[in-house]
């Protein structure tokens, strides 16, 4: 595949998800949730997840407002993550942080980022970086049970 057909894979991945956002629903109680909210651009996020006593994430949804990167990083990531061990989703988190701040991806990451590697192009845009990484970390702190609002300042 030549790298614009690639590019405009991913961005027809972005569009469609952004447009049909996956597991965009609030979960029910008993689980875990946290808000994020991105000053700089206004995304706002509840990210909810349900963890079985193996550690494995049974469930992982969202709901909010934020513009169409936040909204495709999000149900992306509540698609990636699905099925996954704490750990896992922890490693997969690493991943999409340094495929977001640094300059190369090895190739090792873009296997395990599979469809997540859509979100590569945004590292050419410094001020939605936060925009794409606002559901991970929210996603982090519902995980570590934090229930206060997370900010990506
Ligand atoms: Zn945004």
């Amino acid at each position: 595949m030549i790298a614009d057909d690639l590019t405009n894979l991913y961005q027809d991945l972005i569009i469609d998800h952004n447009k049909r956002p996956r597991n965009f629903r609030e979960l029910p109680p008993p689980r875990k949730s946290s808000d994020g909210y991105n000053p700089l651009c206004g995304d706002h996020l509840t990210v909810y997840l349900q963890i079985n006593d193996e550690g494995q994430i049974t469930d992982l949804t969202f709901k909010g407002d934020g513009c169409a990167i936040s909204v495709a990083s999000a149900s992306l990531m509540t698609e990636a993550l699905k099925g996954k061990s704490i750990e896992q989703a922890r490693a997969l988190f690493t991943a999409v942080h340094n495929m977001l701040t640094e300059s190369k991806t090895n190739s090792q990451d873009i296997e395990m980022l599979g469809k997540l590697a859509a979100l590569q192009g945004v590292r050419d845009y410094p001020s939605r970086v936060k925009c794409a990484t606002l559901a991970w970390h929210t996603m982090q702190a519902a995980l570590a049970g934090e229930s206060n609002e997370v900010t990506t300042e």
